[in-house]
């Protein structure tokens, strides 16, 4: 799924690659504030090395999802690794979301992924990128419309522009009368 179909002025926000220490943290407080439940993409490793994070998020009320183990790239690891990447993941997350990293893998591993929704994005907030200017994500967040899949990195890369990004991409939107659903 790209995007959802919902209520009027409703959006998904996502994070993926977490949970870590310290970009995680600063996350679910911000959102325990703005009373806003998200969507988080996790990795296995991550949360094996921070289990107590991977808890808060779930016991704030936000929902997780299946992100990989490892970060694995569908095409560039053999079929056999990147599933089994996913079970191992799995035996931690269990969730039945599942998003690939990279937002990309062979289609035909549809198949074998039954069992999982596959999740990807409609808007993506760079927040990783250095490349991309904040008033050029500010600017493309003017477009987020009803149904949309926002996409956010709880990972220390990109912890510092998100400490800017999401904030005002949030009250934008609620400004606009957006609300926030989690993906279930
Ligand atoms: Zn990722």
């Amino acid at each position: 799924m790209w995007g959802f179909s919902c209520p009027e002025k409703t959006v998904c926000l996502t994070f993926d690659d977490g949970p870590t220490p310290v970009a995680s943290e600063w996350v679910l407080d911000f959102l325990r504030n703005e009373k806003v439940r998200a969507t988080f993409f996790c990795l296995g490793e991550n949360v094996r090395n921070h289990p107590e994070l991977f808890e808060r998020i779930k016991s704030e009320g936000h929902a997780v999802g299946n992100h990989s183990d490892h970060h694995e790239h569908g095409f560039k690891v053999s079929k056999k690794d990147y599933l089994a990447s996913i079970e191992k993941a799995d035996e931690l997350i269990q969730s039945k979301l599942f998003r690939p990293p990279y937002g990309r893998m062979p289609i035909s591993y549809d198949r074998s992924l039954r069992k999982y929704t596959i999740v990807m994005w409609s808007w993506m907030a760079y927040d990783f990128d250095e490349k991309v200017s904040i008033e050029q994500i500010l600017q493309s967040a003017k477009s987020i419309r009803n149904g949309d899949i926002l996409v956010f990195h709880d990972n220390l890369k990109s912890s510092e522009r998100l400490k800017i990004i999401l904030p005002q991409v949030i009250e934008m939107l609620k400004d606009k009368g957006f609300s926030f659903e989690i993906i279930q």
